[in-house]
């Protein structure tokens, strides 16, 4: 439900192209519903990087607290920003802007999310593990940064265009510490790398559309190994489908996305909103899915 709007009402928004499906309105505004806070969160559906930049500026001088960003401009908004934190540069994207004394401070909670999701859904930790990314975008970068913090033994960077997935693993590799980095290309010697992964993550969009089948064949997956998709629509994407029919642990995006939603709100609030309810912010996340027509 949208909270009633005020004079006073501090504003948030999401910041991305197309966003017909997004569920972050829903999300977040679920929460600040449960939590009695005076906010409301916006779709702001910006069309080109010229469109963005205006935007930008007059989120510094409307009463936003923050900001969510997606698909495409997680990677300009790096540039956008008056403060980065590291670990968002490190990852090469920016998912979430704080708005404070008209600065805008970027931070990425994507890969906090994931590994807040691997945890309370399926209990797995990244130490000690040997993870698979698949993909070397944004998503697969906040991926590789949240695994080397969570102290992984091994991380290698599966992508299709070779180039990528090594200028991702040569720019997180000086603060790599005790995790062993690799890139490589998805034609080339994945097999053994997937095949051995204790975690293996989808950071492409391959499964979003029926046809697209799954990013890796089900003979690279097996039993007991966690697999998780970072897409969410559909629920059970190839991928997901042919780990649960080979005895592995299939993981959805859905509460990766709550959780980097609840991170977020977290650094907005900085402690005086209370901590967001992931549970109120999962649930309607589940009522909007509902919503999408089936198979979907
Ligand atoms: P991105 O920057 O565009 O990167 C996409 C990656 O996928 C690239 O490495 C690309 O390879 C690869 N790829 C694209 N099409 C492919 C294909 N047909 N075959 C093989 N590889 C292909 O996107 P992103 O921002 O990282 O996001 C990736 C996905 O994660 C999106 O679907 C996004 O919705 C999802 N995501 C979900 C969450 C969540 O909270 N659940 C959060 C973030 C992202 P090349 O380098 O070769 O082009």
């Amino acid at each position: 439900m949208t909270p009633a709007i005020s004079g006073t009402t501090k504003l948030a928004g999401v910041v991305g192209w197309p966003l017909e499906h997004t569920l972050s309105p829903a999300i977040h505004n679920a929460a600040y519903e449960a939590l009695d806070v005076d906010w409301a969160y916006l779709p702001l559906p910006v069309g080109d990087e010229t469109a963005l930049i205006r935007v930008m500026s007059a989120v510094k001088v409307l009463p936003f607290v923050g900001l969510s960003v997606t698909m495409p401009y997680k990677e300009t908004m790096l540039g956008l920003c008056d403060e980065v934190a590291a670990l968002a540069e490190m990852a090469g994207a920016v998912n979430t802007v704080h708005v404070a004394d008209g600065r805008l401070i970027g931070y990425n909670t994507d890969g906090r999310g994931l590994l807040e999701s691997l945890s309370e859904e399926v209990g797995f930790e990244p130490q000690g593990k040997r993870a698979a990314i698949l993909g070397a975008g944004g998503a697969a970068g906040a991926a590789l940064v949240g695994l080397v913090l969570g102290e992984a033994s091994s991380v290698t960077v599966v992508n299709r265009t070779l180039d990528r997935a090594q200028h991702l693993v040569e720019r997180v590799s000086p603060r790599a510490r005790g995790t062993e980095l690799a890139a490589i290309a998805l034609d080339g010697d994945a097999e053994a790398a997937v095949a051995e992964a204790d975690l293996i993550v989808n950071a492409t969009p391959v499964g979003m559309r029926p046809e697209d089948g799954s990013p890796v064949p089900a003979s690279w997956l097996k039993p007991g190994r966690v697999v998780a998709d970072m897409l969410y629509r559909p629920a059970e994407t190839e991928l997901l489908r042919l780990a649960r029919e080979v005895g592995a642990i299939p993981l959805g995006g859905l509460g990766m996305l709550v959780a980097q939603g609840a991170i977020a709100l977290d650094i907005w609030g900085g402690g005086s909103t209370g901590k967001a309810p992931r549970d109120v912010m999962r649930r309607a996340a589940e009522d909007a899915t509902r919503a999408w027509p089936s198979g979907a």
